[in-house]
Parts: C-alpha cells; sequence; structure tokens
C-alpha cells in the first residue's frame, strides 16, 4: 500500500530520516521500532504530509503522495495519531469524535440557513457513527464524560475512535500505548487487531513496547539514525546482531 524511496528530512545539517525506504504491505499491522531519536515520529510526520520531505517519494497504492497535506491524505484515507493525544478537553468523548468528519454541509452560514433539514438529518448520522465507535472501542459508558477527564490510555483508545469515523485505509500509530497501563493496553490492542481484521485497515505503528509489537505486528521494521536497520518477524529482529547493537549503544 505504501512505499517510501530513499526519503530524507534533514533539520539544519542534521539528518533526522537520512534516506529511508521501506514498503507497507495492505492488510499488515507493521511495526516500526528503534532507538530515540531513531527518525520514527520524523518519518511518520513526512508521510502524513506534516513536514515536507527534504527529498525522496512517498506512494500510496501506486500512486506518488509526497508532501500532499493531511487533509488530502484524510480524504484518501491515510490518516496518523499523534504520540501526545490532542483531543477536544472541554467537550464530551462523543461530541469530539463527531468533529472528525469534515465536509459537512454545517460548516458554512449559508448551509446553515437553506439546509437545516440535511444537517440535521447528517447530525443524527454522525451520532449513530459515534455511538457505534463507543461500543466498538468499548468505551461506551464514557460517551459524556469530558475528553479531558479521561486517562492517558482512554486517550488513546479516543485517537483511535477517531480514526473510525472516517473510513480510513491506513492509520499510522505513534506509541498508542506509552504510559498506558496493561489493561488499557490490551484494549486498545484488541481494538487494533478487530479494525484490521473485521474493517481491512492496514496499520503502522511505532510502539516502543517489544511484547506488545511482537504480539500485533508482521514485520516488524527497525529503524536507527534515520534509516531502515532491518525488517523481520519479531523473532527475527530480536536475534539481528545489527539491531542489537543499536538499542545497546543508545
Ligand atoms: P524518534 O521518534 O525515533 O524518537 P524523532 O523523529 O522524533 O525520533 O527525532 C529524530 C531526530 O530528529 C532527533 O534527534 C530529534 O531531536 C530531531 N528532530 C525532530 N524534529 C525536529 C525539529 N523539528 N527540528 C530539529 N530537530 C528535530
Ligand atoms: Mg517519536
Amino acid at each position: 500500500m505504501i512505499v517510501v524511496k530513499d526519503l530524507h528530512r534533514h533539520f539544519g545539517g542534521f539528518r533526522a530520516v537520512d534516506g529511508t525506504s521501506l514498503e507497507i504491505a495492505t492488510g499488515s499491522i507493521t511495526g516500526l521500532v528503534g532507538p530515540n531519536g531513531a527518525g520514527k515520529s520524523t518519518l511518520f510526520n513526512v508521510i502524513a504530509g506534516v513536514l515536507p520531505p527534504t527529498s525522496g517519494t512517498v506512494m500510496m497504492d501506486g500512486e506518488d503522495i509526497t508532501g500532499l497535506p493531511p487533509h488530502e491524505l484524510f480524504h484518501k484515507g491515510l490518516l496518523r495519531t499523534f504520540q501526545i493525544a490532542h483531543e477536544f478537553s472541554s467537550m464530551t468523548v462523543r461530541e469530539n469524535l463527531m468533529m472528525v468528519p469534515s465536509g459537512q454541509s454545517g460548516e458554512t452560514l449559508w448551509n446553515t440557513w437553506f439546509h437545516r433539514a440535511r444537517i440535521a438529518q447528517e447530525e443524527r448520522d454522525l451520532l449513530k457513527k459515534a455511538d457505534e465507535v463507543l461500543e466498538f472501542l468499548t468505551i461506551d459508558h464514557l460517551k459524556d464524560e469530558r475528553a479531558g477527564n479521561l486517562s492517558g490510555g482512554q486517550k488513546k483508545l479516543l485517537e483511535l475512535g477517531r480514526t473510525m469515523m472516517v473510513d480510513a485505509k491506513i492509520v499510522f500509530l505513534d506509541e498508542v500505548g506509552a504510559g498506558v497501563n496493561r489493561t488499557l493496553l490490551y484494549t486498545i490492542g484488541d481494538a487494533i487487531q478487530r479494525l484490521n481484521r473485521e474493517r481491512g485497515y492496514t496499520f503502522c505503528m511505532i510502539e516502543h513496547d517489544m511484547e506488545f509489537i511482537g504480539r500485533l505486528c508482521d514485520p516488524v521494521i527497525v529503524m536507527a539514525e534515520g534509516k531502515v536497520l532491518a525488517k523481520g518477524t519479531i523473532d527475527e529482529i530480536k536475534a539481528n546482531e545489527e539491531v542489537i547493537e543499536a538499542y545497546l549503544g543508545t
């Protein structure tokens, strides 16, 4: 689905992403691991259109998507979540989900004036969709809770829920498991697996927890110093001398 070729992203003279090439297969849950500062988040930012690349290309289903802005990628079904969840804290969980889909007719004054009936219907559809998402993620009991009151793990689930409000094809997850307790980590992992199997989502996820990665991801890609060091199953990665050295060297 995604083919990254010789991608670079430099900050001044510093090469955060330094000639990365990788592929993400349709239907996979691909893991992306590597020591801190390896360039993983920067790579995600470039793929997801948050940062322009210095050079290189990103293809999606054979189409060149290099440097496209996030909203265009969003329409193509490419979404990312952030390492730090950024919910609308004073709104409820359900309202947060309803904020996601773009291109609703409620957006302009003109439409508000002339198409009240249609807007009302769209709101009902959105509400229904939001409730389905909450049920899927088993957090329907939290629907009226203010998002700011959620735990770190629940916020991560909400982020995942936001990707379900649109028809995502591929979702990039940046450390959804970081700082999340064991129970919620299982809920998140389970939601990811079900989205993959039941809804056909492809995932690429950055994660530090090797047990979590091992349970969910095949293949696993290892990055170090802006480059891809290795790719394989979790067991192959763990036995790879270069990988071990890259981790020990930091
Ligand atoms: P990872 O997610 O693998 O821990 P990052 O992609 O966040 O790594 O960062 C890779 C390197 O790029 C780090 O050394 C970081 O300090 C640097 N870096 C990231 N973003 C910027 C930026 N906006 N300006 C300058 N340096 C940056
Ligand atoms: Mg990071």
